[in-house]
């Protein structure tokens, strides 16, 4: 396997933030790993990339970097009702929900267009106009970077939550996610839970839309307001959007009595990040090349040259301003490294 030295990451990360990674290694199997786990290399600090639309780069990667590159997916298990499909690290999301909806397997659908790939998947449960990863994921494989071991992780396993799992906290680069095992249905039911989906097919029954109309319709409504990486730099939402509690959503309600919110099950309510940072007058703001996506207030865009710190730093303004007016506290859901 071939480790390449001062490796430029400029174009594997999708704010296109100049980075050197120290070593890179192209992970294309099981077999890869295993050899880099028996060289010792696994045993240095470690960054797994997969199309890195998620991360930011705020400076060079001393260690090294393995690049996802597992392709490969196939049916394990079919019924009358259901489609298992396994699907390896490396497969382009987008892409593999594409084909789902072309072939008329349900599930997949509401997340059409999430730039990344499928091993990131787990680790922050990608989720999309009321569905998410943990609602398909039947189980998945991954190998322990300690150990040198696959493991499988059911669904229970991963301690899936609001845009986080087992990954994301306990066993954050632990591991090394080859493939996940999704269950899709033959006989969709189309998910219209959020508004613009709603108001989409407002006159239509339901029974007849089809889950490529529901595709379709997501991909021109992302496309209205989301930035492509291609043309404007971005890593898609820069935060989570905040859980509070009803007491403190009482309290934010005396003041900003419009504030819209969504109860979770547990009793606890979202609040959309792009509304508290839209209300503190940031949509659209620009400092230099680095600014808030005028069209969606959770985006953090780069229009030229800017380092992966000062990004850091601008994001870190849209924290502090939050946290004045609204007492809560942002968090970030690109991965900062
Ligand atoms: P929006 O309609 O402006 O709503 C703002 C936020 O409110 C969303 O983030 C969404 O949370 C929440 N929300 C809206 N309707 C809801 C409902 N019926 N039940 C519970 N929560 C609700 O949304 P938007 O910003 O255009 O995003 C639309 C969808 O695309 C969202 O699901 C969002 O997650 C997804 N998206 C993801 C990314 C990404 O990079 N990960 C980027 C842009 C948009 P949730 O985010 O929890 O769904």
């Amino acid at each position: 396997m071939i480790i390449k030295e001062d490796f430029c990451l400029t174009s594997f990360n999708t704010f296109g933030v100049e980075s050197l990674a120290y070593e890179l290694a192209i992970v294309t199997s099981i077999d890869n790993l295993d050899e880099l786990f028996k060289a010792g290399k696994l045993r240095e600090n470690i960054l797994i990339i997969s199309k890195g639309s998620n991360i930011l780069l705020t400076g060079n990667f001393i260690g090294l970097v393995l690049l996802n590159q597992i392709w490969g997916k196939e049916i394990v298990e079919e019924n009358d009702n259901h489609i298992f499909l396994k699907v390896n690290a490396g497969e382009f999301w987008p892409s593999l929900v594409e084909y789902t909806v072309n072939k008329g397997w349900g599930g997949l659908e509401n997340m059409t267009d999430i730039p990344g790939k499928v091993g990131a998947a787990p680790i922050q449960n990608i989720g999309a106009y009321g569905a998410e990863l943990k609602d398909v994921l039947v189980k998945m494989e991954a190998f322990n970077l300690k150990t040198g071991k696959i493991e499988t992780f059911s669904n229970s396993d991963c301690n899936f939550g609001y845009r986080t799992s087992i990954f994301k906290t306990e066993y954050k680069n632990r591991y090394f996610i080859t493939n996940v095992t999704l269950k899709l249905s033959k006989k969709p039911i189309v998910n219209l839970s959020y508004a613009p989906l709603r108001e989409a097919f407002k006159d239509r029954n339901k029974s007849e839309i089809t889950i490529k109309e529901v595709s379709d319709k997501i991909a021109e409504i992302r496309k209205s307001k989301l930035p492509d990486p291609d043309k404007l730099c971005n890593a898609g939402s820069f935060f989570k959007n905040p859980i509070i509690e009803m007491e403190q959503l009482h309290d934010l309600k005396q003041e900003f009595i419009s504030v819209p919110n969504y109860p979770q099950k547990d009793s606890t309510y979202k609040i959309p990040a792009g509304w508290l940072i839209e209300q503190c007058g940031l949509k659209g703001k620009r400092e230099g090349n680095i600014g808030v996506h005028d069209k969606q207030a959770l985006v953090i865009v780069k229009y030229g040259n800017a380092t992966g710190y000062e990004i850091l730093k601008f994001a870190e303004s849209i924290k502090k301003a939050v946290a004045e007016k609204f007492k809560i506290k942002l968090e970030f859901e690109v991965n900062v490294v």
